[in-house]
């Protein structure tokens, strides 16, 4: 079975493979059957043998705390049918899972502290080892914040050029730099604002659901992401890229890292989720804060930190914890822009979105964490809600909704270029 090679499968791992078994499943299927099925993880003394069924390409490796983790990208790989033997106990548990089409991620659960050292893949291609060498907590930690290692071709391969062929490594880029940047559309003045739009969830995440009608989070949030999109290059006043313009799933991460990357001046990543009371309708917009406003809030970016999670592997490379985040200057003043703009969003939109009352909540919302980009995170609505579902759905409503953030915008920017003394013409 694809999921049985841990050796000491707890209670809570067993729960969280059981919950993702079929959604794993799925995306095995779906992934290329040319690349090298991940068969087995040996520990032989101080050595760890990844061994695949065919040829991989490359690996790259980093450290996780907390627990303390080695998590290893492989490109050319699949998840597979794999046999874990623990060998000398330094490796509690071993689970897998498809990071992107063509890239497999291994996750290690470590005994005690260790770092990697010494890794390679096999001139065939087909394994990849590496040493664990016990180490301190505190060089551990160092370690996790040295951050990720490609592998590099083993030494002795370019004295053996007849293998060269079947065995070249090649080191994947780091997840950021894996994302291509989407193209900018809008205002063709590379001094206008650039709003970076994000349709929550996607691919095999479809956010949260309907259950009398089947409507799907991931579905409205692209409709009504599109539509602001068209919104924003209609005005001509601003530049615009979407984080996805089809059903892609994208790690929180990978959100945010966008907009950053292309120095957007604000980021909005679009929801619609579930609310246990069917009743609860209307739009709220969340910002980055330490400690949630409210217990709803709280258990909204429990749910959705934890996008990241398929298979008890976090695709993000990262805890979804955000509490430790250090609060610098930069982030103090992206937050209260990103408040500001919220308290605009509601103004501007009310008179086309419905708002609850309390609007404007706060929650350590991974998506928002970029220190340098404003963010909002803008539940449009609650999919749960018929009312709501009909309404984001609908092409009426999207266009609604892009309307009023389109309007919030505007104004946010027209502010900020009168504060800076210059004018907002155009
Ligand atoms: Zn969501």
């Amino acid at each position: 079975m694809t999921f049985g090679w841990t050796a000491r499968i707890d209670a809570m791992h067993k729960r969280r493979m059981l919950q993702s078994l079929a959604l794993a499943s799925t995306l095995t299927m779906a992934a290329p059957g040319s690349a090298g099925g991940i068969y087995a993880v040996d520990v032989r003394d101080d050595r760890v043998i990844v061994r695949f069924d065919d040829r991989v390409d490359g690996a790259s490796a980093f450290l996780l705390d907390t627990p303390r983790r080695i998590a290893l990208d492989i490109s050319g790989a699949q998840v597979g049918r794999g046999q874990f033997a623990p060998g000398n106990g330094a490796i509690a548990a071993v689970r897998q899972g498809q990071l992107s089409e063509g890239t497999a991620r291994v996750v290690l659960d470590l005994s005690s502290p260790a770092t990697l050292g010494d890794a390679q893949i096999a001139p065939d291609g087909k394994s990849l080892s590496f040493s664990l060498k016990g180490t301190t907590d505190s060089a551990f930690r160092t370690a996790v914040g040295r951050g990720r290692t490609s592998f590099d071709a083993p030494a002795n391969m370019s004295a053996r050029p007849q293998k060269r062929l079947h065995s070249i490594t090649v080191p994947i880029p780091s997840m950021a730099r894996g994302v291509a940047l989407p193209p900018v559309e809008g205002a063709r003045d590379g001094a206008r604002p650039l709003i970076v739009i994000d349709a929550g969830h996607g691919g095999h995440d479809p956010g949260a659901i309907n259950k009398e009608n089947g409507k799907r989070e991931k579905d409205v949030t692209l409709a009504i992401a599109q539509a602001i999109r068209d919104q924003l290059v209609k005005s001509g006043r601003v530049r615009v890229a979407l984080t996805r313009d089809d059903d892609k799933y994208l790690v929180l991460q990978e959100r945010y890292g966008i907009a950053r990357k292309l120095g957007a001046d604000l980021f909005i990543s679009v929801h619609a989720d579930a609310a246990e009371n069917a009743e609860a309708h209307g739009a709220t917009v969340y910002t980055l804060s330490e400690t949630a406003s409210d217990r709803e809030a709280a258990r909204l970016a429990a749910r959705e930190n934890k996008a990241d999670i398929i298979n008890g592997v976090n695709l993000g490379g990262q805890s979804g914890d955000v509490s430790s985040i250090l609060i610098d200057l930069t982030q103090r003043e992206s937050m209260n822009i990103s408040a500001s703009f919220a308290r605009l969003l509601q103004r501007e939109a009310s008179p086309y979105v419905p708002f609850r009352s309390a609007y404007h909540r706060f929650a350590s919302l991974m998506v928002l964490k970029a220190p340098d980009t404003p963010s909002v995170l803008f539940e449009t609505g609650y999919i749960s809600n018929a009312d709501d579902a009909a309404f984001l759905a609908s092409r009426e409503g999207q266009q609604k909704i892009a309307r009023g953030v389109a309007r919030a915008i505007e104004v946010h920017f027209a502010r900020k270029l009168a504060m800076h003394g210059g004018t907002a013409g155009g």
